[in-house]
């Protein structure tokens, strides 16, 4: 008989521009009862994102009292603005026998193996600075301040990530980097 994985929730972190909410849409398709968890957010939603399906958004002071009253499993303030999981979200759909997976900042990732020590920490990192930079930037106007917070966060993010991260994946191209997370889910594999 089929020795039952115990590992049930699965993060991934990865630097600003390295794609990772694409990869974790796709693994969602690929995993036969995995979840995304659907964090709550105060930023204003981008063209084509959806409130309750890529988001909740909320406003700050909903942010706050949900905070103050222990709803989130983790949050914190990325680029100026809150981000949180609801622990809701994981419990329900831990209850219901799925497979959970987050993708959140190292910092939530951090936060969620200190509540739920067996989660597994799958760090993804751009293959060069320079492919990163390239990334930010395509990804819509940002002002010359704000390019450079999001490069000295993605710089310290990737430190976190090497020294504290189960796994650290080159995401050179998608269809690996999704395979290799999809033996790790599934199959328990080391990389
Ligand atoms: P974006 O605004 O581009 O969707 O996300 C900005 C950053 O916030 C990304 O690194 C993303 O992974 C992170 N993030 C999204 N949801 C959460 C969350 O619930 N908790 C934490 N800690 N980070 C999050």
């Amino acid at each position: 008989m089929r020795k039952k994985l115990k590992k049930r929730i699965f993060v991934i972190s990865a630097p600003s521009g390295t794609g990772k909410t694409t990869i974790g849409k796709i693994l969602r398709t690929k995993i036969p009862g995995l979840e995304l968890t659907i964090s709550c957010t105060t930023r204003k939603p981008r063209p084509g994102e959806k409130n309750g399906i890529d988001y909740h958004f909320i406003s700050v002071s909903r942010f706050r009292k949900m905070a103050e009253n222990k709803k989130f499993a983790e949050w914190a303030e990325v680029y100026g603005n809150y981000y949180g999981t609801p622990e809701e979200e994981i419990r329900v759909k831990l209850h219901r026998g799925c497979k959970v997976l987050l993708t959140v900042d190292t910092q939530g990732g951090m936060n969620i193996k200190k509540l739920f020590p067996s989660a597994v920490l799958i760090g993804i990192l751009p293959p060069s600075l320079r492919e990163q930079e390239k990334r930010i930037k395509n990804r819509g106007k940002l002002t010359e301040k704000e390019f450079k917070k999001r490069m000295d966060a993605a710089r310290k993010e990737r430190q976190i990530l090497v020294n504290n991260y189960d796994f650290r994946l080159i995401n050179k191209n998608i269809e690996t980097t999704i395979r290799k997370i999809q033996n790790i889910i599934t199959k328990g594999k080391k990389y």
